[in-house]
């Protein structure tokens, strides 16, 4: 049945939002829509510059206004997503709801979209009625937009993931204190620093003081420094496993969510019918700003030439890039400075490791917030568009 192209639009001007916004509007979207924008706190306020016929902002708990779009697209987060949408189902909606939020994500009538990835699993269940579509996790989103070529060859025995992930991952709030952080350690040892004889021990003394002394309020969104420092826990503890020795106890979140949301995309696990790939590793937050990077290590089924394997991240799809193996095409390529902003995926270090020659490594470096949260959503309008 085709859809209608009446698109609500629901936390269009958070991080998320914003960043979506943007790749709508260069990728010429909003010609094929007539959108709606919704507000949690200005209703009534204007409309953004690129509206058409609506020149104020709707409520976005108003569920009857909601009720009226064919399709919903919401980068709003996880508390309005609980509170919204079963009101809306409940209500009789049969539109097509696409979020950024993990609220969703694992329910049996959602579909993790990553079409690049997963294309056939979405028409499979748009075939079937589906009419839940939640973008990934932004970390797995990026690792399999780079390795998944792998996963679809069936080579995977399983896979260990150790992030490095940025700062705006937490969202606005989070890069401003990373980068006042990294100012009130400057301003410290400005001084000091402004003399080249000055002893580098007494700089070190002085920040590792300051770090330690941070205010509550200088702290407030991360709880301990990130700025010269690095936090190797993200999101809740979920105290799997009754006993300390059994797996999946001690993990945090953000690590469940890497085999589920992998496995869930690539259409594997029980609800499917097949086995789960294991997937496991430390996700940890460091001072970047933009962009998740990853070290990949691979058992793979079989010893796959890294000439073949490298042929076939490369041909997976149009926005991966290899990277060479070498010293300066990794610092000039493979780092979150050189991605942030770009819808590429490098993927380098691809090198058999010492445990043998079915163990591969690799690392790969993602703008989190377009393949890890925008690209997907827009892409999913399109996909309902023509359908
Ligand atoms: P965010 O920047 O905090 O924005 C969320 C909402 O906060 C906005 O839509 C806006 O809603 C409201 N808001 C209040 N004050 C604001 C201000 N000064 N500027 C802009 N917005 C303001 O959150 P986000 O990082 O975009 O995340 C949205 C959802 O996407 C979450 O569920 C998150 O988990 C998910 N996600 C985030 C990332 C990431 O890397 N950040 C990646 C993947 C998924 P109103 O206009 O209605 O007031």
């Amino acid at each position: 049945m085709k859809v209608g192209n009446l698109v609500g639009l629901v936390g269009w001007r958070g991080m998320v939002g914003s960043v979506l916004m943007d790749r709508m509007q260069s990728e010429g979207d909003f010609a094929l829509i007539e959108p709606v924008f919704f507000s949690t706190s200005n209703a009534g306020g204007a409309a953004p510059s690129w509206a058409k016929n609506e020149t104020s902002l709707k409520d976005a708990f108003d569920i009857d206004a909601l009720k009226k779009c064919d399709i919903i697209i919401s980068a709003q987060g996880g508390d309005y997503t609980s509170e919204v949408f079963p009101k809306l189902r409940s209500g009789g909606w049969t539109g097509h709801w696409i979020d950024a939020a993990s609220t969703l994500r694992m329910k049996d009538d959602a579909v993790i979209i990553l079409d690049p990835v997963n294309l056939p699993v979405i028409q499979a269940a748009l075939k079937n009625g589906g009419n839940n579509w939640i973008g990934g996790n932004c970390t797995v989103s990026c690792m399999l937009m780079g390795v998944g070529a792998l996963y679809k060859a069936g080579l995977v025995e399983w896979m260990s993931t150790q992030t490095y992930q940025a700062a705006s991952g937490g969202g606005a709030q989070h890069m401003r204190e990373l980068l006042t952080q990294f100012g009130t350690l400057n301003a410290e040892v400005k001084a000091l620093l402004d003399d080249p004889k000055s002893a580098i021990l007494e700089i070190d003394r002085k920040i590792i003081a300051k770090q330690r002394a941070l205010s509550a309020t200088e702290m407030a969104n991360f709880g301990v420094p990130l700025g010269g420092s690095l936090i190797p826990w993200i999101d809740k503890d979920l105290g799997l496993g009754k006993q300390s020795d059994e797996p999946g106890w001690g993990m945090s979140r953000e690590e469940w969510k890497g085999m589920a949301e992998t496995n869930k995309i690539l259409g594997q696990g029980a609800a499917f019918g097949s086995a789960e790939t294991p997937v496991d590793g430390f996700c940890v937050r460091v001072g970047a700003m933009r962009c998740h990077s990853q070290a990949l290590t691979f058992k793979l089924k079989k010893n796959v030439p890294s000439a073949d394997i490298e042929a076939m991240i490369a041909a997976d799809n149009a926005w991966v890039k290899v990277v060479p193996n070498t010293r300066e095409a990794t610092i000039k390529d493979l780092t979150p400075v050189a991605v942030t902003g770009t819808l590429t995926i490098p993927v380098g270090r691809i090198r058999k490791l010492a445990m043998g020659p079915e163990y591969v490594g690799a690392f790969t470096v993602g703008d989190q917030l377009l393949w890890g949260a925008a690209e997907p959503l827009r892409r999913m309008l399109r996909i309902l568009l023509q359908a």
